[in-house]
């Protein structure tokens, strides 16, 4: 097989090492003859590889026990409108943050349910985008939640500090970044992510959610959204993607074993380091986002020449390193480096650019 890194945002890469394991049990899991896709979600051996790979999920990021852990579908945009769905009433305000292009679809999405109210964006600091912290004041106090993306997939603009809400309940979509550093569960009301960035295969949305936040759902809420009915369930009130959840357990054992979250957050440190650093070594890549806001998990970057983009993308595959193509949104170049990039990854997307850099300048 042709050895690649790959630098795809989503559907990502996984850790060899579970792409090896699930291979190898893909026709015979546990000795059963059958794979895991092919078994009963009720049966006993299915139904504790789902609680293992809960309480490993619980345990990687310290979830708290006032928090149901839901194990869903419909990826993170179902989640775009079952957050409304379950916590707000058509009459209730939302409040938003909006750093980048997933966070505004989530407003769109949320206006179809409840007054969707942007309260900060990202603002253009001397050529680099930047993403100012709201002020307390502003924080309505009677609005339903607060929602926020902390990092932007597509425009690779990031953010550590919380928004202080008060009372509200933060709602956080961390389908790009959760599992790649610590976080504390008990400052939020919702963690959601949909899996194939850091998680697992596409297909699965998880979703951490703070009790008092439970059993609010509207009346129309479908079913398979509805956190009390889901949770009451163990996220089987109907049939789970199964398979995705197996393969998402194993990443989780794959995290515990390097050493969590913590270990994690200095691997995708010193990743993002060397990979920003080559960038700003040149003036022939640019990366337009303040310091402050980069994100660790993607990175985009600009030609200073965009005649060369097509050369780039032609030669970087033909040296393995696959899925550079920014989003179309913004055109450009963008690595995403999540958890499963190895160093080695990184290491080689640099050389590649400084030797292209070199043959082009
Ligand atoms: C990928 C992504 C989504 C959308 O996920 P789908 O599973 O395609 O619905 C939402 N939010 C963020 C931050 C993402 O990276």
């Amino acid at each position: 097989m042709k050895n690649v890194f790959n630098f795809s945002a989503g559907p990502a890469m996984l850790p060899p090492a579970v792409m090896a394991q699930a291979q190898q049990e893909f026709i015979n899991w546990r000795d059963s003859g059958c794979s895991v896709m092919e078994v009963s979600h009720r049966g006993a051996d299915f139904i504790e590889i789902a609680a293992t790979a809960e309480q490993d999920l619980r345990d990687l990021m310290n979830v708290p026990e006032n928090y149901k852990v839901l194990f869903l579908q419909g990826g993170g945009r179902g989640q775009f409108a079952a957050v409304p769905l379950n916590i707000s009433n058509q009459d209730d305000t939302s409040l938003h943050l909006v750093s980048g292009s997933w966070s505004k679809g989530a407003v769109a999405e949320a206006s179809k349910y409840n007054n969707a109210k942007v309260i900060g964006e990202v603002v253009d600091h001397n050529g680099y985008q930047f993403m100012p912290k709201p002020a307390v004041a502003d924080i309505d106090q009677s609005a339903a939640y607060l929602h926020f993306c902390p990092n932007e997939t597509v425009d690779g603009i990031a953010y550590k500090w919380l928004p202080e809400a008060g009372e509200v309940p933060l709602v956080a979509d961390m389908s790009s970044n959760i599992l790649s550093g610590p976080v504390d569960v008990s400052k939020y009301g919702i963690i959601y992510a949909g899996a194939q960035k850091n998680i697992g295969p596409s297909g699965l949305s998880v979703v951490i959610v703070r009790e008092d936040l439970v059993g609010k759902a509207r009346q129309s809420t479908p079913s398979i959204f509805d956190y009390e009915l889901m949770a009451k369930n163990d996220s089987m009130y109907n049939t789970p993607p199964t398979f995705s959840w197996y393969l998402a357990g194993l990443v989780f054992k794959w995290l515990k074993a390097q050493g969590g979250v913590e270990a994690m957050a200095s691997l995708n440190q010193h990743k993002a380091d060397s990979l920003y650093k080559a960038i700003d070594d040149s003036s022939f890549y640019r990366n337009n986002v303040h310091p402050e806001n980069r994100s660790i998990m993607n990175v985009p970057f600009h030609l200073a020449d965009p005649a060369l983009d097509k050369v780039f993308l032609e030669k970087s595959k033909q040296a393995g390193l696959m899925a550079l193509k920014g989003h179309r949104s913004v055109g450009g170049m963008r690595a995403s480096i999540y958890n499963a990039m190895s160093i080695e990854g990184v290491e080689a997307l640099v050389s590649f650019m400084k030797d292209f850099e070199e043959h082009h300048a």
